[in-house]
């Protein structure tokens, strides 16, 4: 066979097994054609003689990277050659470790999750002078995170570009991406509408009102320009309606608590008991006062106004109840002496036989007299008369001079019918302005005799009043007992005879 017939099997060996006419590949069919031909071609066993010679270690490695040519075999001499220079080694070693740390870190930047968690693992494992094992495993995560990965997702949220990321997501629609989820939207829409009400003030503004419906009846309004100012200046609304309805709130409240706290320094300043203690708060609260004036209103201050006139009342009202407790003593001791006062003057009064306006013996008095009277004429037969004297037209000198004119008068007239009466003769204040005399042992005749003599003096007696004269005259009426059939009925003739004497025309005595 010559060596043309070889070459020929060669490459139609070649061309069965589909392999490309490279020179390797020509190299390893042509030495398989050799020795089916029993060609000794020296190229083609060159290798096995030479390799034998080699240490273990690189047949090893020969085999590995399955070297069947001679070229093959002096490309790997080569590479083993560069790689024996130490310096050399190192240095490259060193720059593509860093260089592929660099691609890690860019990696770990990158937006996905798996490759960036993998970058920082492989990034640590470099770090960590690895054994070539640990390098091939992560070599190995690698192929398998490319293996897998999906970016299809894109696609779903409307990114046809893939290449520019950035550039697509900035062309990408807002609206479009808020029609991806329109319930969530709207009700971010709603919520955002409700947090404009003032939630202090009861009052809404007109553009807070406008804004709200302009959101609530399309919340794509929210989607506009200048939205985020618009929203920002109604927020600013809202905040100026609540403080404002808390600056008023404050400032009634700070109304009462001035009214409050003048109230309580009056009080404090009528009390008896001013202690060191209240004197310091009544300054305070004058010093609160003046603040107010300048309209200094706050929380703070309040609250410590609050404080200060919480902390006064209490003190004052303690010592108040203390001062009420120990009075309400004193006042039920008072109001049992007056009690026992009272009943005494009861008694006193009834037991008293003055008339308290002219000091003679008054109704009571008489009547007493008159039971003694009785008993006497009854036992020793001893005559009495009865006096009625009555002063005449006495109610016109009320009516002209006044009351006070008509009790002075009384009292002068009361005068005058003691110094006539005799001293055991009985007078005596009947009511009103009518007296009685009782003339003890004496006729109807001696009563005219002295009842005409009374009428006469008071008829001439100047009774003044204030530089004014007052003119009297009386009348009166005289019985007897023994012309009498009893007490009753020797006062009710005397009073008849009085009754005549005025029918008569007054200024006269009747009997
Ligand atoms: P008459 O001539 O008919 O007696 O007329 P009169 O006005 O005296 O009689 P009348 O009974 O109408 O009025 C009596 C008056 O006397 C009315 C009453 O106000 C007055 N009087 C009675 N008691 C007192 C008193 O204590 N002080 C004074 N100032 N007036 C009295
Ligand atoms: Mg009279
Ligand atoms: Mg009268």
């Amino acid at each position: 066979m010559t060596i043309q017939i070889i070459i020929k099997k060669a490459i139609k060996r070649l061309e069965l097994e589909g392999k490309l006419l490279t020179p390797d590949y020509y190299a390893e069919a042509f030495c398989k054609e050799a020795k089916i031909a029993k060609m000794n071609v020296e190229d083609c066993f060159n290798i096995k003689k030479l390799t034998t010679s080699l240490n273990p270690e690189f047949k090893k490695e020969l085999n590995q990277y399955c070297i069947k040519t001679m070229s093959e075999l002096i490309r790997f001499l080569i590479s083993r050659l560069n790689r024996t220079n130490p310096s050399f080694c190192s240095r490259n070693l060193e720059s593509q470790v860093l260089f592929t740390k660099r691609i890690l870190q860019v990696v770990e930047v990158l937006h996905n999750k798996e490759a960036a968690d993998l970058a920082k693992l492989s990034f640590k494992m470099l770090c960590e002078n690895p054994s070539t094992v640990i390098v091939d495993q992560f070599r190995q995560h690698w192929i398998n995170f490319i293996t897998k990965y999906d970016d299809s997702f894109l696609e779903s949220i409307g990114l046809i570009d893939k290449n520019n990321l950035t550039k697509s997501i900035q062309n990408l629609e807002l609206s479009s991406l808020s029609k991806t989820d329109d319930t969530n939207f709207n009700k971010v829409a709603s919520l955002l509408v409700s947090s404009f009400v003032p939630s202090i003030a009861s009052n809404i503004d007109d553009k807070i009102i406008d804004i709200s419906q302009k959101i609530n009846n399309n919340p794509n309004f929210l989607l506009g320009s200048n939205i985020e100012e618009k929203i920002k200046k109604v927020i600013r609304l809202r905040i100026a309606l609540d403080k404002k309805s808390v600056k008023e709130m404050i400032e009634s409240l700070d109304g009462v608590l001035d009214k409050l706290s003048i109230r309580l320094i009056e009080m404090i300043e009528s009390s008896d008991n001013s202690t060191v203690e209240i004197q310091r708060i009544k300054k305070e609260l004058e010093l609160y006062n003046t603040e107010n004036e300048s309209n200094k209103i706050s929380f703070k201050l309040t609250h410590k106004k609050l404080y200060t006139i919480a902390v006064a009342l209490e003190e004052n009202t303690k010592s108040l109840s203390n001062d009420l407790k120990d009075h309400s003593d004193e006042v039920s001791i008072l109001s049992k002496k007056i009690a026992k006062l009272e009943s005494e003057l009861k008694s006193a009064r009834e037991e008293s036989k003055e008339d308290f306006l002219t000091k003679l013996y008054n109704k009571r008095a008489l009547d007493e007299f008159m039971k003694v009277k009785e008993a006497e004429y009854e036992r020793y037969n001893r005559n009495y008369s009865i006096v009625m004297l009555d002063i005449d037209h006495f109610k016109s000198v009320n009516d002209t001079y006044g009351h006070d004119a008509g009790d002075a008068v009384l009292a002068a007239f009361a005068k005058i019918l003691k110094r006539e009466a005799r001293s055991v003769d009985i007078v005596g204040r009947f009511g009103g302005e009518e007296f009685m005399v009782i003339l003890s042992e004496t006729d109807v005749d001696g009563g005219v005799i002295f009842a005409q003599k009374v009428r006469k003096k008071v008829q001439k007696a100047k009774f003044m009043y204030k530089k004014k004269r007052i003119e009297i005259t009386l009348s009166a009426g005289v019985s007897e007992r023994k012309k009498n059939s009893s007490l009753d009925n020797v006062m009710k003739s005397a009073d008849d005879n009085l009754y005549k004497a005025k029918k008569s025309g007054r200024n006269q005595v009747a009997k």
